[in-house]
């Protein structure tokens, strides 16, 4: 068996692991990465990007058949038709530019990236097989050894993936818009997802076991969206539970209060959460110390074995690409010698649903539960000028602060083109900004921006547009 040595290997090129990379590298770090399937990860190659690529796509089309019947804008559409073979080609398009920037960026510098699969022998030692144009395993011993292998989908125990149910890399990539898709779960990627299908024409159906689509917001946030889904004509079955499919292909269900019924459709997706990807490689023989399903880390993404880290998915919620390409940096920069820790303010997150949800530090209700004494204040889009002029105006941005200081503690924003306004919020609670810094702050007009302003001065009693 060939065997290398390096200073710094990562396993898993996801955007946490090939985001330590690259740092590692820039700081001088010998690097190498071990990649499974492709670099870029869930995020680049069947998560985020495919996800947005397709929710642009599926609104297009959506647009310009919603013109067709409606007059408002004075715009006419004679037939809209759309070529999803042509859809798909394109979305991968834009997996593959990013994907090969990735790789590009490793190359650049000098990051030795090792196409196969990792298997841990120790701390300190891992094998690498199924490397192209090499029969053997290649051994790997490192100094430092970093763990970013991500999370995979969760499966429901009798609805196992296959034929006509599939998950969400599948989802992506349709070969035909189904007429029906039953989606189980109303959460990030069941709503994104199933928004997706049904502006490309299907009937979709969502199932979500709590009382609520987006259960882990407030219900004021996710309000516009339940009600946007509606309007779209997507079937809401909420506090309803999929129990598994049953001897006629049927989905098996159960509401809150114990009644079973049946539902067909031509497609499932099982949209019902992800788990860390700790099996199948070796892992175990660590014995690290684990947080439920999660690797436990400490603020530095050690883990209970000197010289291990581990980041992103895999250590667990929040489950999102920044918080992971943020924790690889770090690692990267405590291994070259710099004092850091990871202590965000925030770990802002965006639902891309229509319309779009962010959320970025505490909620009222969060704050309440912490006994913080709080105001707030919500600024309604319907008095934005860009909203309207976007015929857009459902949905709000939302402050919180400190009574006593006026320290704004969080954000919370439902309506189109919001999630850009996730960095204004991370800035504000990163820099410590206080009601009085944003509500004095000129923002451009007109802008989706100034709800930001005028939900600041709101909460000051100083509201100048409503
Ligand atoms: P991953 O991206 O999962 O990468 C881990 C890598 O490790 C994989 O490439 C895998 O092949 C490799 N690997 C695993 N085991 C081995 C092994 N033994 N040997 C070699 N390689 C191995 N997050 C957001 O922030 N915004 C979004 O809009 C968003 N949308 C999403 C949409 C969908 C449909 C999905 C599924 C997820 C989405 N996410 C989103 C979540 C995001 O994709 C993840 O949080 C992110 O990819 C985690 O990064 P990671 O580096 O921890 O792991
Ligand atoms: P999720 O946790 O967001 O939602 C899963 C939903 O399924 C929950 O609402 C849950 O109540 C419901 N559920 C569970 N079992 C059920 C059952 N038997 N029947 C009916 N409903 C059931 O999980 P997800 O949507 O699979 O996303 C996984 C992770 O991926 C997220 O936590 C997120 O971190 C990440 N993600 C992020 C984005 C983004 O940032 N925009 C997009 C997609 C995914």
């Amino acid at each position: 068996m060939d065997a290398h040595k390096t200073t710094l290997l990562i396993v898993g090129g996801g955007p946490g692991g090939y985001v330590a990379a690259i740092r590692a590298a820039q700081l001088g770090i010998t690097t190498t990465l071990v990649e499974g399937a492709g670099v870029g990860g869930t995020c680049l190659n069947v998560g985020c990007i495919p996800s947005k690529a397709m929710i642009h796509a599926a609104d297009a089309f959506h647009q310009a058949r919603h013109f067709m019947g409606d007059g408002t804008l004075g715009i006419q559409v004679q037939d809209a038709q759309i070529d999803l073979a042509q859809t798909v080609r394109w979305k991968d398009g834009v997996v593959a530019r990013l994907t090969g920037g990735v790789g590009a960026l490793l190359k650049k510098h000098g990051v030795r990236l090792l196409k196969g699969r990792a298997h841990i022998v120790d701390g300190k030692t891992v094998d690498v097989s199924g490397l192209r144009a090499q029969a053997q395993s290649v051994r790997i011993q490192c100094e430092h050894l970093l763990l970013a292998t991500g999370s995979q989908e969760l499966d429901l125990p009798g609805l196992p993936l296959g034929g006509k149910v599939i998950g969400s890399a599948q989802a992506l990539s349709p070969e035909r818009v189904p007429v029906s898709l039953v989606v189980v779960g109303g959460g990030y990627i069941g709503l994104e997802l199933g928004t997706v299908y049904r502006k490309l024409g299907t009937d979709v159906t969502v199932v979500e076991a709590k009382g609520r689509v987006l259960p882990m917001y407030d219900e004021a946030l996710t309000n516009p969206v339940a009600l946007s889904l509606r309007r779209l004509g997507v079937k809401l079955m909420l506090d309803t539970q999929v129990r598994g499919l049953d001897d006629q292909g049927r989905l098996r269900l159960q509401d809150a209060a114990g009644r079973e019924s049946v539902l067909t459709a031509d497609q499932v997706l099982v949209a019902v959460g992800r788990v860390p990807n700790t099996h199948g490689w070796g892992l175990e023989k660590l014995m690290l110390n684990m947080d439920g399903a999660a690797v436990k880390i400490d603020e530095c993404c050690r883990t209970s074995m000197r010289n291990v880290w581990a980041i992103g998915d895999l250590t667990g919620e929040p489950m999102l690409a920044h918080r992971a390409m943020a924790q690889g940096q770090m690692v990267a920069e405590i291994i070259a010698g710099h004092c850091r820790h990871f202590a965000p303010a925030c770990i802002a997150a965006v639902c891309f649903t229509d319309p779009e949800v962010v959320v970025a530090g505490l909620r009222p209700d969060t704050a309440q539960s912490q006994a913080l004494d709080v105001v707030h204040a919500e600024f309604p889009l319907t008095a934005n000028g860009r909203a309207l002029t976007l015929a857009s105006t459902d949905g709000f941005v939302r402050v919180v602060a400190r009574r006593d200081n006026h320290l704004i503690l969080g954000w919370q924003a439902v309506g189109v083109g919001t999630s850009e306004l996730a960095a204004a919020f991370a800035q504000s609670l990163e820099m410590g900004a206080c009601l009085e810094d944003v509500a004095h702050t000129i923002h451009v007009h007109p802008t989706l921006g100034e709800a930001v302003q005028e939900a600041a001065l709101r909460a000051l009693g100083q509201g100048l547009h409503i």
